[in-house]
C-alpha cells in the first residue's frame, strides 16, 4: 500500500504507542489524593512539561484537549465569550476565509449568539489578504474579542504570515484583542516557538504527528480570559473538564518530542520527493493545477507545508479518482469535505477564487514518516490513467445533469 494521506492522521509513532500502553495499564485518576491518583499527576505533569518545552510553551500554558477541533473551539468560542462578557462591545470574531471548519463553525456558533463573525480574504494562493486584515483591524480593534489566522493550511499546505499577523494585531490593537493560530497542520512539520510567536493561544492535535487520535493541546498564556467550552469538575485550569486521559498525554508527549526532533532531517528528506511528485503529475496528467503557494517564492518548503501536494485535476469526477486510486494500492484524499457521501466544492479554493466546478475536482496527496522514492514513482505510474478514467465519470455524471 502506499499512504499519501498523512494529512489526515499519521502513523502512531512505535515508541509513543509503547508509552502509552505501558501508561493505560497503570491505574489512577490524576484528580485523585491516593498515591495511585498522585501517581498518575507525576505522569501527567512530567509529559506536560515535555510537551511544552517542545514548543516553546511553559507548563501552564499546555491545555490538554481530545483533539484540533476542541483546542480550537475552546481558544475561538472560549476567548470571544470571554471578552464580550469583560466588554459587551468586543462582538468581533475574526478569521480567515480558508481555516479548519472548527474555526470557522465556532466563529458561526458565536454569530448565532449575537457575534460578528468577519471572514478575511484570501488570494489566489490561498494566503491570507494581510492588507484587508489590517483595514478590518484597524477600523474595528476596539469591537474585536479574538482573530484565529492558521499556521498552515490543511488542504493547500499553505503556510500563513503568523508573525505578521500577530504584529499588526498588537500594532492596532494592543494586548486587548486575543490571537490564536490554529497549528494542527503545522506543529512537528515547521518550526513552532509559542513563546516567541506572541500568539495568545495554538491549537495542536496528536494524531497529526505521531500520537494515537484522541488528544490534543491548547496553548494557552495564563494571562487569556478563557469561557469553558467542556463543563463539569474543573480540571485544566478550568475551562476544559474531563479526566485527562494520563496514557494518551504521555504518548503526545513522546510524539511532539520526536516529531520536533527530527522536524529538519524530515523537511530535507520530504521536500525534493514532494516537488518530485508535483513536478511528475503536472507534466504526466494534462490540464492538471498545483494549487497554494507554488513557484519560486514558495522556497525549499518555505511557502507550503513539505509534505503537501494539492492538485486540480479540471473535469475530474474526484469520488471516481478516489475509488480508481485505491484500488490500486493508493490511500489519498478529496482534499474537501466529504457531506452525507458527497464530496463538497473546498471552501478553500472557492475563497482563493476557483469555480465550484474546479473545486470539486481536487486531489490532496500528502506525504509522511512513511513515504519513500518509490511511493511517488507508483503514484506517477498510476495517476495519469486514473484521472483520465475520473474525467470520464466526470463527463457521464454531467451529461447526467
Ligand atoms: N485544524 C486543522 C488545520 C486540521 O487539519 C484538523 C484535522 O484535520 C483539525 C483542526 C481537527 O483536528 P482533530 O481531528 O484532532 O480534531
Amino acid at each position: 500500500m502506499t499512504y499519501l494521506d498523512h494529512a489526515a492522521t499519521t502513523p502512531v509513532l512505535p515508541s509513543a504507542l509503547e508509552a502509552f500502553v505501558r501508561e493505560a495499564s497503570r491505574l489512577g485518576n490524576p484528580s485523585s489524593l491516593h498515591s495511585d491518583g498522585r501517581r498518575a499527576r507525576a505522569v501527567l505533569e512530567t509529559s506536560r512539561e515535555r510537551i511544552a518545552h517542545a514548543l516553546g510553551a511553559e507548563s501552564a500554558e499546555v491545555i490538554l484537549t481530545a483533539g484540533g477541533c476542541e483546542a480550537d473551539t475552546l481558544a475561538v468560542v472560549g476567548a470571544a465569550r470571554a471578552a464580550r462578557r469583560a466588554d459587551p462591545g468586543r462582538t468581533r470574531a475574526v478569521t480567515s476565509a480558508v481555516e479548519h471548519h472548527a474555526v470557522l463553525e465556532s466563529v458561526h456558533a458565536l454569530a448565532d449568539e449575537g457575534g460578528e463573525a468577519v471572514l478575511v480574504p484570501v488570494g489566489a494562493d490561498g494566503v491570507i489578504d494581510l492588507a484587508a486584515l489590517e483595514a478590518e483591524i484597524a477600523e474595528h480593534a476596539a469591537r474585536t474579542g479574538v482573530v484565529s489566522v492558521m499556521w498552515a493550511n490543511n488542504e493547500t499546505g499553505a503556510i500563513q504570515p503568523v508573525a505578521e499577523v500577530v504584529e499588526l494585531v498588537r500594532r492596532h490593537g494592543g494586548n486587548a484583542v486575543a490571537v490564536h493560530s490554529d497549528a494542527v497542520q503545522a506543529v512537528g512539520h515547521v518550526p513552532v516557538d509559542f513563546g516567541a510567536s506572541g500568539l495568545d493561544a495554538l491549537s495542536l492535535s496528536g494524531h497529526k504527528l505521531g500520537a494515537p487520535a484522541g488528544i490534543g493541546a491548547l496553548l494557552a498564556q495564563r494571562t487569556l480570559p478563557l469561557a469553558p467550552v467542556v463543563l463539569g469538575s474543573g480540571q485544566e485550569r478550568g475551562v476544559r473538564s474531563g479526566t485527562v486521559p494520563v496514557a494518551l498525554a504521555t504518548a503526545l508527549a513522546v510524539a511532539v518530542e520526536h516529531a520536533v526532533a527530527t522536524l529538519e532531517a524530515e523537511r530535507a528528506r520530504l521536500v525534493p520527493l514532494r516537488d518530485e511528485l508535483a513536478a511528475g503529475v503536472l507534466a504526466l496528467v494534462p490540464g492538471a493545477r498545483l494549487n497554494g503557494p507554488v513557484g519560486p517564492a514558495a522556497g525549499d518548503g518555505g511557502g507550503r507545508l513539505p509534505g503537501h501536494v494539492h492538485l486540480t485535476f479540471p473535469g475530474a469526477d474526484v469520488d471516481a479518482l478516489l475509488f480508481v486510486l485505491d484500488a490500486a494500492g493508493i490511500s489519498a484524499s478529496a482534499g474537501a469535505a466529504c457531506v452525507a457521501g458527497v464530496t463538497q466544492p473546498s471552501h478553500v479554493l472557492l475563497a482563493a477564487g476557483d469555480d465550484e466546478r474546479d473545486a470539486r475536482s481536487v486531489l490532496r496527496l500528502t506525504l509522511g514518516s512513511t513515504t519513500t522514492a518509490d511511493d511517488v514513482a507508483r503514484v506517477l505510474a498510476v495517476l495519469p490513467d486514473a484521472v483520465e478514467r475520473a474525467r470520464s465519470a466526470g463527463r457521464v455524471a454531467a451529461r447526467r445533469g
